[in-house]
């Protein structure tokens, strides 16, 4: 199937109880054992069933196997937030005196995550001083357990070059981890390029309504975790943590995510509640419709902004003179994602005018809604950030971030005129 096909029929064949055609919200915690033998047999992974919520439940399954799905993985794990997510993904096969490798322009919380929050549990962020794959290859060693990127970052709008990346990653025998949220896999399916492991904020585009926190691990099934027993010894050992399951050999290709839902959300807990499970299905069953309104938008925008006389840059991978764009050719084809920056023309104090007088565009630090938005990172998203971490990262002062919105283009462009005029000395 398609795409567009998945993302409204994949995980679910309907409810045999009930024959309900949209997936029903199981709100439960627990689901009740026949007896203590299937009790026993459940929690000896003999027999498949839902046990307790925060292993599993039923329309968060349905949700996991549609992203799965999409991005051409095995099998994936929903959790409450895409920051929970990126978490689970490292911890699960990093521990103390291991190192993460990293492309050094990351969205704020997971660059704090790897240079502040990591390092204090013995776990350190490397970043690669550019995202050359050759940089990031320099600074892999004996401890590096895996290598971590965005595939379009957040805000810099920089397109990985994911093929290279998992080139040098698994020449070290380790895999390649590939934050997917703001491309969707409606413009690029990472798994197809080399990536072990995608990572989403499922609160952005593929919810896609700004109601809902949520993320997912999706498992290629592809790393061959086996041909490392002991670097990923905790996927070829007994399991301590469960039940002493070797999860290589109960779970083959899909052995990392099961130690992520087995062993880091069932001891952690950072569960995706069914209700936003079922408002996540809502949003992704449009995904592929919202996007191509996304992506036709924010082209129109960079358009209009960049013949603007009051617009200094505009940094979008759609202009071919755009440093960006063989990249982002190369990966997302004639598409581009609908986040875009620029710069207004008179410094940090005009661009904070244009920002303060939009109307239609509201100011927040979110993005992928269907409302159009408007951010000012080093003002909030990037703030905790020293200047000079937020030039790594990709942020400068004056920089205005724009998720463009599907309303009318004609009402999308009339905004941002208004507040350019007003910017106006
Ligand atoms: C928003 C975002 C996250 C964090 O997601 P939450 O759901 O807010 O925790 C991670 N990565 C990227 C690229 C994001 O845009």
């Amino acid at each position: 199937m398609k795409r567009e096909t998945i993302a409204i029929h994949a995980g679910y064949d309907g409810d045999p109880t009930t024959k309900a055609v949209a997936v029903p919200i199981y709100q439960t915690i627990a689901f009740e054992f026949d007896s203590a033998e299937h009790g026993a047999a459940l929690f000896n992974l003999e027999v498949q069933g839902n046990i307790y919520t925060r292993i599993g439940n039923p329309t968060n399954a349905v949700l996991e196997k549609r992203v799965a799905a999409l991005e051409g993985g095995v099998d994936a794990l929903s959790v409450s937030s895409g920051m929970a997510a990126i978490e689970y993904s490292l911890i699960n096969i990093a521990e103390s005196g291991n190192n993460i490798v990293s492309l050094p322009q990351l969205y704020g919380a997971t660059y704090t995550l790897l240079a502040h929050i990591f390092p204090k549990r013995g776990i350190e962020g490397r970043f690669a001083k550019t995202d050359h794959p050759g940089d990031v290859e320099k600074l892999i060693d004996e401890n590096t357990r895996a290598v971590f990127c965005e595939s379009v970052g957040n805000p810099a709008g920089n397109v990985a070059d994911i093929e290279g990346l998992a080139a040098v990653a698994h020449k070290h025998g380790v895999p390649l981890i590939v934050d997917n949220t703001i491309a969707t896999p409606i413009l690029l399916r990472p798994i197809e390029y080399g990536a072990d492991v995608v990572v989403h904020s499922m609160t952005k585009f593929m919810g896609g309504h700004g109601t809902t926190l949520g993320g997912m691990i999706v498992d290629s099934g592809k790393f061959p975790w086996r041909d490392y027993p002991e670097r990923f010894y905790m996927l070829n050992r007994p399991e301590i943590a469960y039940h002493g399951v070797v999860y290589v050999d109960h779970y083959g290709d899909a052995a990392y995510v099961a130690r992520c839902r087995t062993v880091c959300q069932r001891n952690t807990g950072a569960t995706l509640s069914p209700f936003n499970g079922f408002l996540l299905l809502q949003g992704v069953e449009t995904l592929a419709l919202r996007v191509e309104r996304h992506v036709e938008n924010a082209r129109k925008v960079a358009e209009h902004l960049r013949g603007h006389r009051m617009v200094d840059w505009v940094n979008y991978a759609g202009f071919s003179d755009n440093p960006l764009y063989p990249m982002a050719q190369r990966y997302l084809g004639d598409q581009r994602c609908s986040l875009l920056t620029f710069g207004v023309r008179g410094g940090f104090e005009a661009g904070t005018k244009c920002f303060n007088a939009l109307k239609l565009f509201k100011r927040m630090v979110n993005m992928g809604d269907a409302k159009s938005l408007a951010c000012h990172p080093a003002s909030t998203t990037h703030r905790q950030l020293t200047p000079e971490e937020q030039q790594k990262v990709g942020v400068t002062p004056e920089m205005i971030r724009l998720s463009v919105g599907i309303e009318h283009i004609d009402d999308i462009l009339a905004d941002l005129s208004q507040a350019l005029d007003k910017a106006t000395p």
